[in-house]
């Protein structure tokens, strides 16, 4: 039997590399947590300013622009905060630097559950391959979560140590749990849609491939719609 995640009652933490990210991997289930009184917080740790097929477009203004859509989604979602690293696009290095960073937040909001993308999921079908950044900073999340932000040595001046609970990992290739988001598929197809400089439509094209994909999780989990992950626990 497919193991459904039940409501959580937080504080939640998801960190993902782009505006949109956090939305499109698992803005149902942060609606969902939110919705019921967790405190859930993002954290997007470049500015998105590569995100565009359209070389006439200043990639500052472009950052800007995302911002503005990434707190539109925020506010659909109902999160509790949303945090910047402000890394160029396409320039997260695996280093201390940006480890310390996630190590700082992670101890700072001290969450229970951490939600990232899966760096082990590198090839979609013949038709993608993951982003680097999703790679890269899937990685550094692992590693700044443990064991960093649960030793006292790691990173002594980013705050007290901290273990999270769980981790759960997005756009994985091998999910094992789901959270049923048939409640908030609506919020999650609205906030993705606020990125609107990531599309060439009105967003309804993203929209319903929100909806698609969620319905073949659905599928997997016996719910009308779910977003999978691969659940680390990291103890407590
Ligand atoms: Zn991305």
């Amino acid at each position: 039997m497919p193991e459904l995640l039940g409501d959580e009652s937080g504080p939640v933490l998801a960190v993902y590399a782009h505006p949109d990210d956090p939305d499109v991997s698992c803005g149902g289930t942060l609606a969902r947590w939110a919705r019921a009184g967790a405190e859930v917080h993002v954290l997007i740790c470049t500015d998105g300013d590569k995100g565009t097929t359209d070389p006439g477009v200043d990639p500052g203004e472009l950052a800007r622009r995302r911002a503005v859509e990434a707190a539109e989604a925020a506010a659909v979602l109902g999160l509790t905060g949303q945090h910047f690293l402000g890394y160029p696009d396409g320039e997260l290095e695996d280093d201390s630097a940006l480890r310390a960073a996630l190590v700082g937040w992670v101890r700072t909001l001290r969450p229970r559950v951490v939600l990232g993308p899966d760096p082990t999921a590198v090839f979609f079908g013949e038709d993608y391959f993951n982003h680097r950044d999703h790679r890269v900073i899937g990685f550094a999340l692992l590693d700044a979560l443990s064991p960093a932000a649960s030793l006292p040595h790691y990173f002594p001046d980013a705050g007290p140590a901290h273990q999270p609970e769980t981790a759960l990992l997005s756009g994985t290739l091998e999910p094992t749990v789901w959270v049923d988001v048939t409640d908030t598929i609506d919020d999650k197809a609205a906030a993705v849609s606020c990125h609107r400089s990531q599309f060439a439509d009105d967003g309804e094209w993203a929209r319903r491939a929100v909806c698609e994909r969620a319905q073949e999780d659905g599928r997997r989990a016996g719910v009308a719609f779910a977003e999978g992950f691969r659940r680390l626990r990291l103890g407590g």
